[in-house]
């Protein structure tokens, strides 16, 4: 199984995860922060199934640039995924006609942009070969993380991001046997403790604490990082001394066997 990072910008600075869209295969991509910015163009067209963490603009931002630019006429089109309330979110703050046109509406109208389908806590999804647990974390509007289970190779990746901490997620990691690596955000250098506990985020401290519930030998990467706090917040988590911490850089690669 593949995993990329999507870079969010371009040019020297492309180094920092602005916006989160982690790509699967080269087709499943999770969330669409930065999913509409991907080059090559061709990329984002081999794209057919995005699945939404939740409604924040960093999760979702550039959905309606790469819903435009994966657009061919005729029935296909990509499959997007989420939690109902994040659907409720798209259509009255995205697809108003006033931030963006109506693709929702004009989807059941003319040859489809995208096509939105329900995502039910643990139940799973089979796309492209990858079977796909949406398992709900504690965040500021119903979020989901994403167990991904590669069915052929037995391979999984788990992804927890955004969120507070959970239990729930964490024994569900620990019953897959076929379980490689675990991303998991650290949104806040431990000083921001209070705006991590109101904003719903982890922070090193709490990333700590949240691995401690992980009963598997695999990297966790930490994810989700604040710009404005990364040195510091980096500088935290490599202090935890915690012998599977990883970063990825946007745009690297890993692959998971
Ligand atoms: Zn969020
Ligand atoms: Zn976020």
């Amino acid at each position: 199984m593949k995993v990329q990072c999507v870079p969010s910008s371009v040019g020297a600075s492309n180094n920092h995860p602005i916006l989160a869209t982690y790509l699967i295969n080269d087709v499943v991509a999770i969330d669409a922060g930065s999913l509409g910015l991907m080059s090559p163009l061709s990329a984002q067209r081999q794209v057919k199934h995005v699945f939404l963490s939740h409604s924040h603009l960093d999760h979702v931002a550039t959905l309606p640039v790469f819903i435009d630019n994966a657009y061919v006429p005729g029935p296909d089109c990509p499959d997007v995924y989420a939690h109902p309330t994040t659907f409720d979110s798209l259509r009255r703050d995205f697809f108003n006609d006033r931030v963006w046109p109506d693709m929702i509406r004009l989807s059941g109208e003319e040859s489809p942009f995208l096509r939105l389908l329900d995502l039910t806590e643990e139940h799973p999804v089979e796309v492209a070969g990858l079977r796909v647990t949406p398992i709900s974390l504690k965040h500021v509007v119903p979020t989901y993380g994403f167990l991904i289970e590669e069915i052929a190779t037995k391979t999984a990746v788990l992804f927890v991001s955004d969120t507070s901490p959970c239990e729930r997620i964490w024994e569900i990691a620990n019953q897959c046997e076929g379980l490689k690596a675990v991303f998991l955000e650290a949104s806040f250098p431990n000083s921001f403790r209070w705006l991590a506990d109101k904003a719903a985020h982890l922070t090193p401290a709490l990333f700590e604490e949240e691995v401690k519930k992980l009963k598997r030998d695999v990297p966790v990467y930490a994810i989700h990082i604040k710009i404005a706090f990364a040195d510091q917040i980096v500088s935290e988590l490599n202090a935890i001394n915690l012998p599977n911490l990883r970063f990825s850089a946007p745009g690297e690669t890993l692959t998971f066997e």
